[in-house]
């Protein structure tokens, strides 16, 4: 399948890794956007919140777990933003499903 976070998974493409178990993955946006910028994905083709459904929330459930355990590692106590873009009105650029973690500086709301 041609989908780049795939291939991250696979080791076809490098990535500055900060987490990996059976399941998902964690490594620093490529083009971040504030000091701590990583993504979360299931090692799962997944493409976007519109396929999660009762079959492959619980990967869902544990990326949220390492997201709370990787926020107390990067100290990230005053606060941190999760996003996922969903398709097209979304913004959504790469079709794997990723949560965005962005850190260390303080945010705006509600995004452009
Ligand atoms: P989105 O626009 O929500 O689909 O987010 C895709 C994100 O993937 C963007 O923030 C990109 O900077 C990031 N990205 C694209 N290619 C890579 C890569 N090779 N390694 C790490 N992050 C990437
Ligand atoms: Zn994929």
């Amino acid at each position: 399948m041609d989908c780049l976070f795939c291939k991250i998974i696979n080791g076809d493409i490098p990535c500055s890794k900060i987490y990996e178990d059976d399941t998902v993955l964690a490594f620093n946006d490529i083009d971040p956007q504030a000091p701590v910028h990583f993504l979360i994905i299931p090692k799962q083709h997944i493409k976007s919140v519109d396929e999660i459904n009762s079959g492959n929330s619980a990967i869902i459930a544990h990326i949220f777990e390492v997201i709370a355990k990787l926020a107390t590692q990067l100290e990230l106590a005053d606060g941190y933003r999760v996003v996922t873009n969903c398709g097209k009105d979304g913004g959504q650029s790469v079709g794997h499903l990723h949560f965005h973690i962005l850190g260390k500086r303080s945010l705006k709301w509600p995004p452009g």
